[in-house]
């Protein structure tokens, strides 16, 4: 006797994370503390203190279930984006807004549509739902927005766009994005997930949320993971329209963000400091880096994001290079890249050491 799980679960190919610092130390016997991670997008400033005081606070209270519609942090999120509360859907991380989605609107039968080479979760959120996957071939890395919107069919329901991507690092412009809203049939839902938005510079930043006057079937999704610095809490949030709203609120955990994480993203909200400090050391890193892999002679994506996606050859033998030196980066085979590797932008002293572990390992 076997269990019998449906074929489009057990055909899943689980998610591959970033290799744990303290996995690292236990298999090749370092010290935690010497070891560099720059494998997951994280902020390398690590939390904001602003969070760590309302976490602190929140703790106190940890007996007691969490405001289940989290009016404190949506009134936060109203307030800084200026949509309406009913707008607005708060997950365990961004992913859990992406899971919503893919859960409130796909069914066996029903279609989504995303870009090769974007986000790992855009399949997985996509396959456990028992769609189909319409994946659409990249353009110079990116997403190839014509003919995303050609690949739409009778079936689709829902299209994922990172902007910026990962893990590539491309991004489309605001003009771009807005024409493919307008040619996309309005019952065809479209999540636009901003991860990585608090990384563009001023100028090629844009109000996504705005778009929802004019587009009822868009989702715009954001996390406190990266530049926010509170990935290891689990909190991001979506925008769309109340019907839109509506129906993820339907599939949610009744208690899907927990109340540390509930007090510590409305203290990180308003902390434009800890934002601008986090948006400034980016920049200087990931010039650093990319110059780097230019002066290497390497080929590289130009990023948008905290990271950048560089191609090595051999990549499975540099990175277990680098984790021999202490320094965890991402290898991306996974999406289809067996030559490349994904290293996120770390403070300039992590980044110094990484450069020079990487010319040893390449033997440069
Ligand atoms: C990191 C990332 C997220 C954020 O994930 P969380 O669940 O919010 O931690 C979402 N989308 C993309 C493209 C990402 O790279």
């Amino acid at each position: 006797m076997s269990i019998r799980a449906p074929e489009y679960v057990t055909r899943i190919a689980p998610y591959q994370a970033g290799k744990p610092i303290s996995e690292l130390a236990r298999e090749y016997g370092l010290r935690e503390e010497s070891i560099i991670k720059l494998a997951s997008n994280e902020n390398p400033l690590g939390i904001p203190e602003s969070a760590r005081a309302a976490m602190t606070a929140a703790v106190a209270e940890l007996g007691r279930y969490p405001d289940s519609n989290g009016f404190d942090l949506k009134a936060a999120i109203s307030k800084r984006y200026g949509v309406a509360q009913d707008c607005i859907t708060l997950g365990n991380g961004s992913n859990d807004i992406l899971e919503l989605a893919a859960h409130a609107l796909l069914q066996p039968g029903n279609a989504a549509v995303y870009s090769q080479y974007s986000f790992a979760v855009y399949a997985l959120a996509t396959q456990e739902t028992g769609a189909r996957a319409i994946v659409v071939p990249a353009r110079e890395y990116g997403h190839d927005l014509d003919a995303m919107r050609d690949a739409i069919d009778a079936d689709t329901r829902l299209v994922f766009i990172a902007n910026p991507n990962n893990p590539t690092g491309t991004f489309v412009a605001a003009d771009a994005i807005a024409a493919f809203l307008a040619a996309v049939p309005r019952d065809v839902v479209v999540v636009l997930d901003e991860a990585y938005n608090e990384y563009l510079e001023p100028a090629l930043r844009f109000d996504s949320a705005r778009w929802l006057h004019d587009f009822p079937n868009l989702i715009v999704s954001r996390t406190f993971s990266k530049a926010y610095g509170l990935a290891g809490l689990r909190v991001g949030f979506g925008l769309a329209r109340p019907e839109l709203t509506d129906l993820m609120n339907r599939v949610r955990q009744p208690f899907n963000v927990n109340s540390v994480a509930l007090a510590a993203a409305a203290a990180a909200l308003g902390d434009e400091a800890f934002l601008q400090r986090s948006y400034a050391l980016n920049r200087e890193g990931l010039a650093r880096l990319q110059q780097a892999f230019a002066g290497m002679g390497l080929e590289y994506v130009p990023s948008y994001g905290n990271f950048v996606l560089v191609k090595v050859g051999d990549a499975d033998a540099v990175y277990e290079g680098l984790l021999r030196a202490g320094i965890i980066v991402r290898p991306v085979g996974n999406y289809g890249l067996p030559q490349w590797l994904r290293v996120t932008v770390g403070l300039p002293q992590e980044n110094e050491a990484f450069l020079e572990a990487f010319a040893r390992v390449l033997g440069r």
